[in-house]
């Protein structure tokens, strides 16, 4: 992923547009772990101004996840701003893969769920609770009724 500095060099001060895109692999984040469902691509304004470099980019990616409760597979649209400023140096071109790669890491969510009220599993047989309401819940009520009702019984 890289822009042409020699070129941006000779627009000083202006800020130039880039459209970039590479796939996941290319960016080496493809670990195996993560599906990607698209390439990243990145919006990106650089300017160039008193030997330095100003970037701001939008980091844009689809990949598919694991709910953390439910444990199905969703996708998840990752959308990641990022901003910086480096020394222009004598450099000819400016590899942004660095800063992509940074994106990405801070735009996955830590603890990934397919929806923020997914209600997961039940923990005794398993049921996807968003879909139904298991025997579990039902027994439990019924158990703490029978003990109380028990208790009462027994005064
Ligand atoms: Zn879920
Ligand atoms: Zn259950």
């Amino acid at each position: 992923m890289n822009i042409s500095i020699e070129d941006l060099k000779k627009l000083p001060g202006e800020a130039v547009k880039y459209t970039l895109t590479a796939a996941a692999e290319q960016l080496d984040l493809a670990d195996g772990e993560v599906e990607f469902l698209e390439p990243f691509t990145v919006e990106l304004l650089a300017t160039y101004s008193n030997g330095k470099i100003n970037l701001e980019g939008v980091v844009h990616s689809k990949v598919s996840l694991g709910c953390g409760r439910c444990l199905k597979t969703y996708v998840f649209p990752l959308t990641e701003k990022f901003c910086d400023e480096v020394q222009a140096g004598d450099m000819a071109v400016l590899d942004i893969g660095d800063w992509v790669r940074e994106a990405y890491f801070i735009g996955l969510p830590l603890k990934p769920l397919c929806h923020e009220a997914c209600k997961g599993l039940c923990h005794r047989c398993g049921t996807d609770m968003n879909e139904k309401q298991c025997e579990c819940s039902i027994d439990e009520e019924n158990h703490r009724l029978s003990v109380l009702k028990k208790l009462l019984e027994e005064k």
